[in-house]
């Protein structure tokens, strides 16, 4: 195998970004965010990015065929070699089942998939204080994570609350989740490679637990779907 692979999976608000970051220079492997990918191709005003737009802003998932092309573009880069760590993709089984076709291609092993949930409420507090950077995408946390200034502290680019992040879409992409990504939960339990990480925690107790999930011999049981 010429690569390992972790996928983060999970509710929004869980903190998997925020994880699968640390995770990512932990372990020198690239952290690829799906989100960000569409949010870049949005930005780029095509015809392609206007699509996209009309399901970020509704909180909808972005049609497979799109978002598996750019995965599938994105995940065959160089950066990629060694492996990656999947943050936003797969989101539904005919994803999930795409990637297993490439990561046959590229001879990249599936380590584990790191299942990281949280109720509702949770996310709803979390979410509502988010704050993105519109330049790089650094994320912050006005209570948990707060920002030095105005501006963000990597590259000095506007701070702003994605429009996703309003409460009325953060509950459309929960039911999302629940609808069409939480049956992943199933597809990868039966491959034994799922680790159920309790999100509700503060963000170095939740990546403690998973260095010494992912150092164990075995992954942890994961609790019934939906947590
Ligand atoms: P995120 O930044 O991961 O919360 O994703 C933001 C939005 O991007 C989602 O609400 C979807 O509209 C879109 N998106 C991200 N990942 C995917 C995916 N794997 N499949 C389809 N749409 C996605």
């Amino acid at each position: 195998m010429s690569g390992r692979v972790y996928i983060f999976l999970g509710p929004p608000g869980g903190g998997k970004g925020t994880q699968a970051k640390k995770l990512s220079e932990e372990f020198s492997l690239p952290h690829i965010v799906m989100g960000d990918i569409l949010r870049n191709v949005v930005r780029t005003g095509s015809d392609v990015g206007k699509l996209a737009e009309e399901y970020l802003e509704r909180g909808l998932l972005v049609p497979d065929d799109l978002t598996i092309d750019l995965a599938r573009e994105r995940l065959k880069r160089d950066d990629c070699k060694e492996g990656f760590i999947l943050d936003g993709f797969p989101r539904t089984i005919n994803q999930a089942e795409e990637l297993e076709i490439l990561l046959k291609d590229l001879a990249h092993s599936l380590e584990r998939i790191i299942y990281i949930w949280i109720p509702l409420e949770v996310a709803l507090l979390r979410l509502s204080e988010r704050r993105s950077c519109r330049e790089c995408g650094a994320v912050y946390h006005l209570k948990f994570n707060p920002p030095q200034g105005d501006v963000c502290e990597k590259c000095g680019g506007e701070l702003y609350q994605r429009h996703d992040d309003k409460e009325e879409i953060v509950k459309e992409r929960f039911l999302v989740y629940e609808r069409e990504t939480k049956p992943l939960i199933d597809y990868y339990k039966t491959k034994g490679k799922l680790l159920f990480i309790e999100g509700k925690n503060g963000i170095q107790e939740i990546f403690e637990n998973i260095l010494s999930s992912l150092s164990g011999s075995e992954p942890r049981p994961a609790r019934p779907a939906g947590g």
